[in-house]
C-alpha cells in the first residue's frame, strides 16, 4: 500500500497504527489488519477520508462517524 501523508496521518489518528515513524512503518502495519483484497479500497478510503474530513489542521471531528473508535478523538474528549 502506497502510504502519502493523507493515509499517514489518518492511520495515525485513527490508532491504525502505533508510533509508526515512516511509511514503510506504517503499510507494515496496516497490512497486518487490512485482507489483501480490500487493500486497494482501503487505501481509497484513507485518502478520502484525509482529503475531506481528517483535515491535517482542523479535522472535522463534528462531522466525523469514526469519532467512536478513533484514539485521537479519545483523547481530546478526555483531555
Ligand atoms: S474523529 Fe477526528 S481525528 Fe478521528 S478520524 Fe475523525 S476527523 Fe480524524
Amino acid at each position: 500500500m502506497a502510504v502519502d501523508t493523507h493515509v499517514f496521518r489518518v492511520s495515525a489518528r485513527l490508532g491504525l497504527t502505533t508510533n509508526a515513524k515512516t511509511p514503510l512503518q506504517t503499510e507494515q502495519q496496516l497490512l497486518k489488519y487490512i485482507p489483501e483484497e480490500k487493500v486497494h479500497i482501503a487505501h481509497h478510503w484513507l485518502i478520502l477520508h484525509g482529503r475531506y474530513i481528517c483535515l491535517a489542521r482542523s479535522p472535522k471531528c463534528g462531522e466525523c462517524g469514526l469519532r467512536k473508535v478513533c484514539k485521537y478523538y479519545q483523547k481530546l474528549v478526555k483531555s
